[in-house]
């Protein structure tokens, strides 16, 4: 009943960036009913797990403080009988006088232990949140890599990054509400079947359908939401477009602003209607959830009122059922309240744990052989491999061998293939088809958190990470033995020491200039750093991408006669287009479309004159 006019709702044929994602299809409203009691006991496992204590406190605080509840409801009934029994007034104060010492014990205890329950939620609250972001990031840093070219992935993580932590803590607070509207539910209930066993089954119709609108209203809030996180995400990527400074300068240089805010208008403008529309959407079942409950409340009274004409209840006792039913009605509808809550919130919690378990699926493998001493002596046979969103192969068919002390070019066009290769054969990527063997020992086998500490990757993209200049170069080897002097052997290398010559704090300069004391290098300068950090690795195997494309002639020279002393003992890896330094290769492999089209020394590669050879005499000539 619930799912059946989403699309309506959700309109996909509108947004270009609705998320079509196939766990939130999947989403019943009796699937989802089923799972809100184990979704309620994660939480409480979830809390349990981060704090017993706080945990338990927080449980009997507010279970205890409802049992008060329960007892003033009790005893306010049985004040009420007293008091409007036969007999003298002062006769009725006094016999209604013990339980309205009762009542007070009750509100002034019930008020100290809801206190108490408010404080040690807020003492969960930021504990969990903690849990939570960390559980996250351990999650998304352990997946696969090409779990991040996957839309579904990202959309859910967006989700999970904005609400999650919202929802478990809401989700608590439902489940308490809920607990504690149930413990009052049981009085209530008790009081109503005691006066007359009709009147409460009469009034849990009643409010069936206020119950039944509040889930739909939940339900529809989360699909909008869900199917929104793909523009949602689109609009934050526009956001960040035009909120940091990344992009700023070129956001004025090439006037951009009026492009991007008209982009971000446009998709903003979609995602406001389609809320709009779920609002309306909302407020009609709302409405008419209403409408049907009052009609029930109505009956309600009606039944009490025939009862008491056909004197199934005595007349004595209508003032003490008018005031339990509206006790009983004020009862319920905290329950479906605290249901609605629960509920929402259950959806976007189950969004978590969706995305925990997905990610734990898409985890990269661990275990396996320890890599070979020969880690260098590589063979790929029959790669191949497609991007989930290319629409054709960026790899096809290709064999290369690689042998201890190497050094091997890869060459070609831009997208030909190489940066791809050089992901596969670092293990970052799998191939679609065909084999990568280590030593002999196929990649598959390999435990991937020894072989990577085997290998050193400068890559063409590299990130400048926000900490110090010393931290960009020893990043990831915190540990090495003789960090001081390999340190200063590989700033050396690259010139990375000359940058630091030139930085405020040197080596412990920051290197992000949006914070305080930060500073921000050149393109160069940052290449250095990148180049640094590869060679203070000081892995058997080196495999650079593009490794001086934003270096100065002198630099490049010197970083290429590096590489190359380096190879001396090493196993090296190289991605360019300066020909002029692939000469050196012992073997140069050419790629063309995702295919090796000629392989071969320099030489070779010369008196053949195909695509290298072209290559090689356009450069040369454009030098003379
Ligand atoms: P090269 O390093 O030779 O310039 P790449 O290996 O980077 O080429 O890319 C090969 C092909 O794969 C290109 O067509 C490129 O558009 C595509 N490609 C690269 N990375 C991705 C990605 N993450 N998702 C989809 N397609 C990609």
């Amino acid at each position: 009943m619930i799912s059946d006019d989403q699309d309506e709702v959700i309109d996909k044929s509108a947004d270009p960036w609705t998320a079509h994602d196939e766990t939130m299809a999947s989403i019943g409203f009796w699937a989802m009913a089923r799972q809100l009691p184990v979704l309620i006991g994660q939480v409480l496992r979830e809390c349990w797990a981060v704090s017993k204590r706080d945990t338990a406190a927080l449980v009997l605080c507010s279970l205890i403080a409802e049992v008060f509840t329960a007892v003033g409801l009790l005893a306010t009934t049985n004040v009420l009988e007293r008091l409007f029994a036969g007999g003298p007034t002062p006769e009725r104060l006094r016999a209604a006088a013990p339980a309205l010492f009762l009542i007070l014990a009750a509100v002034v205890l019930r008020g100290t232990l809801r206190q108490a329950a408010v404080w040690v939620r807020s003492r969960l609250d930021p504990q969990i949140r903690r849990s939570l972001r960390v559980r996250l990031l351990e999650s998304t840093t352990g997946v696969r890599l090409s779990a991040f070219d996957d839309d579904v992935f990202h959309n859910t993580l967006h989700r999970v990054r904005e609400r999650a932590q919202h929802a478990v803590r809401l989700l608590l607070e439902g489940t308490l509400r809920l607990l504690a509207g149930g413990i009052s539910l049981i009085a209530v209930g008790g009081v109503l079947t005691v006066l007359h066993p009709v009147l409460l089954p009469l009034m849990l119709l009643a409010l069936a359908p206020t119950w039944w609108a509040s889930v739909r209203t939940a339900h529809l809030s989360y699909e909008v939401y869900a199917a929104s996180s793909g523009a949602e995400r689109r609009l934050e990527t526009l956001t960040t477009l035009m909120a940091d400074r990344g992009p700023a300068g070129e956001v004025r240089a090439y006037t951009m602003r009026d492009f991007l805010l008209r982009e971000f208008r446009q998709l903003a403008v979609h995602v406001q209607d389609r809320t709009l529309r779920m609002e309306r959407r909302q407020a009609v079942s709302q409405s008419i959830g209403e409408a049907l409950s009052a009609a029930g409340v109505g009956v309600v009274y009606l039944v009490l009122g025939v009862l008491l004409f056909a004197g199934a209840l005595p007349l004595a006792v209508a003032g003490t059922a008018v005031v339990a039913i509206q006790t009983a009605m004020s009862t319920l509808r905290g329950v479906v309240e605290s249901l609605h809550w629960t509920y929402e919130n259950a959806l976007y919690y189950r969004d978590y744990l969706n995305f925990l378990a997905a990610a734990h699926e898409r985890r990269e493998r661990r275990g396996g052989v320890r890599p070979p001493p020969e880690v260098d002596r590589i063979r790929a046979r029959g790669l191949t491999f497609t991007y989930p969103s290319g629409d054709r192969p960026a790899l096809n068919g290709v064999d290369i061998d690689i042998e201890p002390g190497e050094i091997i070019a890869l060459v070609g066009e831009n997208g030909s293939g190489k940066t791809t290769l050089a992901k596969i054969l670092s293990g970052l990527y799998e191939p679609d088809s065909g084999t990568v063997t280590y030593g002999g020992v196929p990649l598959t086998d390999i435990d991937l958190e020894l072989l990577r500490d085997r290998i050193a990757v400068i890559a063409q993209n590299f990130t400048h990470w926000p900490f110090s200049a010393r931290q960009n170069i020893t990043i990831g080897r915190a540990d090495h033995p003789q960090s001081a002097t390999a340190l200063k052997q590989a700033a050396a290398a690259a010139g990375a020491d000359e940058v630091f010559a030139e930085l405020p704090k040197g080596a412990d300069t920051l290197l992000d200039p949006t914070y305080a004391g930060g500073s921000e290098l050149s393109g160069g300068q940052w290449q250095r750093i990148a180049v640094a950090r590869g060679l203070y690795r000081d892995a058997p195997l080196l495999i650079c991408d593009e490794p001086t494309a934003a270096l100065d002639a002198r630099t490049e020279h010197a970083i290429f006669e590096t590489i190359r002393r380096h190879a001396a003992q090493r196993t090296v890896v190289l991605i360019t287009h300066r020909l002029a330094s692939v000469r050196y290769a012992d073997r140069i492999y050419v790629l063309d479309h995702g295919r090796i089209a000629e392989h071969g020394a320099h030489r070779e590669l010369m008196s053949r004159n195909g695509i290298y050879a072209e290559f090689y005499n356009l450069q040369a000539r454009a030098y003379e």
